[in-house]
């Protein structure tokens, strides 16, 4: 496969809707992002990276960190992860409350932002420090020894989080919650705004194209954990699209409402996206062209 050439067929065919679609501005540091911006990245298990656009702009991570910090939790044997939120799809937005309180104060999946609060709860209780655990993960995987949370980013999430709040007492009511609520949500939104770059996003990625190994050959995850993380992108990773994106794409796929996207194609490759602008489910609109543009190019959809 020529991924060089995959690249550039998706830039072509991205290139005159780039700026497409809205920035998220419930949180106010995100609708600052200039929209006319579009990086596509391809990581292959052997570490080769191939892109071509934006690919250096750092951009909020968002929901794409729940894939990392579910990868961090599931290691742990001993941790009741799956006691504490389940593995089905939403059907809802991913702040949605009306099915936290009919369903208890479990979250349908790790990938939602109650589930996503409860995961990063466990994180913070099985190291002391959950952003930390994210911090080390994201530094070694990338290579970038200064990739760090956006203090601006943070901040504004925080000032603006009541709905998250909302959702994290609600869980909290129902004695899902392990950790006091505000310290579990300052992790959970300073998870989400660590700033990270498309090409950096691809390589973290192959964590999950490597069936668990790390960059330096170790593992993290024992490839069944893996198989479970790819599942649950697959039918949870793009909120209430995720059934279009089965159908458009036929990848295992998350997104985050900073724009960027990561698909995995397991066994070959991690493929990153970032355009700010999104659609009105929350998925990046630029995003979700290049991620059918790469499978319909490359034939490597799995569905
Ligand atoms: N930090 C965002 C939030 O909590 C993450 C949501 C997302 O990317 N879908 O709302």
């Amino acid at each position: 496969m020529d991924y060089q050439d995959v690249v550039g067929q998706v830039l072509s065919a991205v290139k005159p809707h780039i700026g497409a679609g809205q920035v998220a501005d419930y949180i106010p540091d995100l609708a600052r992002v200039d929209p006319n911006q579009f990086g596509f990245a391809i990581a292959t298990v052997d570490g080769q990276v191939y892109s071509d656009g934006d690919v250096d702009v750092p951009f909020a991570i968002e929901s794409i960190s729940k894939v990392f910090a579910l990868a961090l939790v599931l290691p742990k044997r001993d941790t009741k992860i799956w006691d504490r939120v389940r593995r089905e799809p939403s059907g809802l937005a991913f702040n949605d409350l009306i099915q936290l309180e009919v369903e208890n104060g479990i979250p349908r999946n790790p990938f939602i932002n109650p589930g996503a609060i409860v995961t990063t709860d466990q994180l913070l209780a099985d190291t002391g420090d959950a952003v930390a655990a994210m911090r080390a993960l994201l530094r070694a995987e990338t290579g970038n020894p200064h990739l760090e949370v956006d203090s601006v980013t943070a901040e504004s999430e925080l000032r603006t989080g009541d709905r998250n709040r909302a959702i994290a007492y609600l869980m909290a009511s129902f004695g899902n919650m392990v950790n006091p609520v505000d310290l579990a949500l300052d992790h959970y939104f300073r998870q989400c705004s660590f700033s990270i770059t498309c090409a950096e996003l691809a390589k973290v990625g192959l964590i999950i194209a490597r069936h668990g190994l790390r960059v330096d050959g170790s593992r993290l995850l024992e490839e069944g954990d893996t198989r479970h993380i790819i599942a649950l992108m697959a039918t949870c990773g793009t909120y209430d699209e995720a059934g279009n994106f089965a159908y458009r794409v036929g990848l295992p796929i998350k997104s985050g409402v900073g724009g960027g996207m990561l698909a995995i194609v397991p066994g070959i490759c991690s493929v990153a996206t970032w355009g700010p602008g999104l659609d009105p489910k929350g998925n990046s609109a630029t995003g979700a062209l290049a991620l059918e543009t790469f499978a319909q190019v490359s034939g490597l959809a799995v569905f």
